[in-house]
């Protein structure tokens, strides 16, 4: 199924639908055409949505959590009711297949119920009859979504969802490339909110910067670049509001040498090519064992040619195109530099640039020098290099020699070993022996430059509040 084209996507502030007088093309990435258009917000929008949300403000943190979580809940009923639009919507604009599109729409359904059973209780510190000291959260105001191409949907609602059942209100502005699930998100569950709590502006880059220095927002929740993060901080320091940066990261994946060259590769290929490779926590530079290092290369080499790159929503594809232009453009330019540097490609290694659709060949480089761009980098796309080890200390210092420290696997029959290379690795999330497990229960953040704060479980939660600390002196004769 492919997603209309004749679907109206509008701006939603203060509850209404709302268009702008310039509209922005969103492309079909397996097309190379547009398929969309959506309104471009000015800074006048992003005002009157922002004062919206702050009207709204009072009675939404006002307003018992019990509701707040059953509203919450009931957002993630109205995506799972929609589902199969929103499936095609998001192969149409971001390019995934529809496994990955299932694992993204039924993971965020999944998120809006799980994240609605989380509270943050008070905590009674201190009760005499002289006095009561009580710690609790209160929710910051205005929160202000900033997300990336990869996971639209996804990373939107681990945002959306925790800043409303804190008691925030919220301005989600998708990217540029992908704002079409976003806006139909915001637009479909308007009638179980009241108006300003819950806005969404599609803009261009100038809307997030307008927003991350805007005085009417409390916080920045970022998903994107390590580059970008960078800016939003800087911004945001203006007036001082808060930030959650979830950046980039150059995952290592340590293969030890008592693997089965069969059945790991299959596991190392999807931990690195999920989602064509754009995904912050892919596997990004695979170090394995000199004693198995040909054979798990072989084998990844096997299974990889058996991998369908295609149109999303084909039913047989199982990697789709790279999202954007300028990204085709970015990981065009690590095949040519592996080219001009003779690294050997053990699969891959030629774009065929005659395709209308912004497709890129499953590439697997060959032990390149660790001071490589393809190594020291972030591709974003899916050319990997596969290097050598034979010394557990070295390898640990290659695996941290790194700005990034986002996530991080090990691969190995000996769980000792196993658990003793994972704990010394510097990244948020440490896979042993799996990938890319996630829960709404579960802190997911960067250590380094992969990001400042947590989303998900109540630490996520935590960020969306202050803490507040409440005393009464109740000693006799004190004040009257
Ligand atoms: P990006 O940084 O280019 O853009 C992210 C968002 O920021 C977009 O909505 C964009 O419009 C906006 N933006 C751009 N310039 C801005 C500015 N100056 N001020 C405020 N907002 C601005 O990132 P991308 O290319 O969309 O996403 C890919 C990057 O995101 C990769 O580096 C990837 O690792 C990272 N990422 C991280 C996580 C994580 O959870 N840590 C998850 C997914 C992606």
């Amino acid at each position: 199924m492919s997603a209309p084209t004749d679907v109206k996507y509008v701006n939603i502030i203060n509850g209404q639908a709302t268009g702008a007088d310039t509209n922005a093309p969103v492309y079909n990435p397996a097309t190379g055409q547009p398929f969309a258009e959506v309104p471009v917000a000015t800074r006048d929008d992003l005002d009157r949505a922002v004062a919206a949300a702050r009207d709204a403000f009072p009675a939404w943190s006002a307003t018992p959590i019990a509701e707040r979580q059953a509203i919450v809940s009931a957002i993630g009923d109205r995506l799972e009711e929609h589902a199969e639009e929103f499936l095609a919507l998001l192969t149409a604009e971001q390019g995934k297949p529809r496994p990955m599109a299932e694992w993204e729409v039924y993971g965020s359904v999944a998120w809006f119920r799980e994240i609605a059973k989380q509270e943050l209780p008070e905590d009674l510190l201190e009760e005499t009859s002289e006095r009561k000291v009580i710690s609790r959260h209160t929710p910051l105001g205005v929160v202000g979504a900033i997300v990336p191409w990869n996971f639209p949907i996804l990373l939107a609602v681990w945002k959306i969802a925790p800043a409303l059942v804190s008691g925030n209100t919220i301005i989600v502005k998708p990217s540029p490339f992908t704002p079409l699930c976003d806006l139909k998100l915001t637009e479909l569950v308007q009638d179980l909110l009241p108006p300003g709590v819950f806005s969404a502006l599609a803009g261009d880059d100038d809307l997030g910067k307008w927003m991350t220095s805007h005085p009417g927002i409390d916080k920045i929740a970022f998903t994107g670049s390590t580059e970008t993060g960078k800016h939003v901080m800087a911004s945001a320091a203006g007036t001082l509001k808060r930030v959650t940066l979830e950046l980039g990261g150059n995952d290592p994946a340590i293969v030890l040498p008592d693997v089965d060259p069969k059945k790991v590769a299959p596991q190392i290929f999807w931990a690195a090519f999920q989602n064509n490779a754009q995904f912050c926590n892919a596997a990004k530079r695979i170090y394995i064992h000199d004693d198995v290092y040909d054979a798990v290369r072989d084998e990844l080499v096997e299974f990889a040619r058996t991998v369908v790159v295609g149109d999303g929503s084909q039913p047989d594809t199982q990697l789709g195109p790279i999202q954007n232009r300028p990204q085709l453009e970015k990981v065009t330019e690590y095949f040519d530099d592996c080219r001009a540097n003779g690294y050997t490609f053990a699969l891959g290694g030629t774009i065929d640039t005659s395709s209308d659709g912004w497709f890129v060949p499953v590439t697997l480089v060959d032990n390149p020098p660790e001071d490589s761009r393809l190594v020291a980098e972030e591709p974003f796309g899916p050319i990997l290099p596969l290097l050598k080890w034979s010394d557990e200390a070295d390898v640990i210092r290659r695996a941290n020699d790194t700005v990034w420290g986002l996530g991080a696997t090990v691969w190995g029959a000996d769980l000792e070993a196993v658990e003793r290379i994972g704990r010394q690795l510097e990244a948020g999330t440490v896979w042993l022996n799996e990938v890319h497990e996630y829960s709404p229960h579960q802190v997911f953040g960067g250590h380094k430059q992969s990001g400042i704060g947590a989303e998900n479980s109540l630490h996520g939660l935590a960020e969306y509040t202050n803490h507040q600390t409440v005393c009464l002196n109740r000693s006799e004769g004190s004040v009257a």
